[in-house]
C-alpha cells in the first residue's frame, strides 16, 4: 500500500483528521496554501473522480458541502474554494481522488478558478457541446 492517502486512511501514517464517516476521511493537507486548506479523500483508492462508484460520488461531496461551512467559520474566512484535479496533467500528484476545501479571505492574493486558465479556446460552442452530448450518451 504504496499511496500516501490510502496509508492515511489506514491509519498508518498520522494527519489531522478533521471529519471521518464510512465513505471518507477529511484532513488537513500538510502543505497547505492557507491556514484550514482540508482535503476529503474517498476510503476507497480510486484516482480519477469519473471513476468512483455513483454513491461513493455522492458521500464524497455530502462530506465536502458538511465541511464547508465549519472551515469557513474555524478560521473566519470570507470564503472557501474548493477544486479537484483530475488526472496527472492537472497537477494531481497523488492518483487517489481528493477535494481541496481553501478557505478565502478578500485579501489573500489568490484568484478565483478562471484565473488559473489563460483562456485558450479553438472550437465552437456548439460543437463542443455537440461532442459532449455524444460521449455522455455512450
Ligand atoms: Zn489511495
Amino acid at each position: 500500500m504504496s499511496c500516501i492517502f490510502c496509508r492515511i486512511v489506514g491509519g498508518e501514517i498520522p494527519a489531522e483528521v478533521v471529519a471521518s464517516d464510512l465513505e471518507n476521511v477529511a484532513f488537513l493537507d500538510v502543505q497547505p496554501l492557507a491556514d484550514g486548506h482540508v482535503l476529503v479523500v474517498p476510503r476507497a483508492h480510486v484516482a480519477a473522480i469519473e471513476d468512483l462508484e455513483p454513491a461513493a460520488a455522492d458521500a464524497l461531496f455530502r462530506m465536502v458541502q458538511r465541511l464547508a461551512g465549519p472551515v469557513r467559520q474555524a478560521l473566519d474566512a470570507a470564503g472557501t474554494t474548493i477544486g479537484i484535479n483530475n488526472g496527472g496533467a492537472t497537477g494531481q500528484t497523488v492518483p487517489h481522488v481528493h477535494v481541496h476545501i481553501i478557505p478565502r479571505w478578500p485579501d489573500d492574493g489568490a484568484g478565483s478558478v478562471h484565473t488559473i486558465f489563460p483562456r485558450h479556446t479553438t472550437r465552437r460552442l456548439p460543437d463542443v457541446a455537440t461532442a459532449i452530448r455524444r460521449a455522455a450518451a455512450a
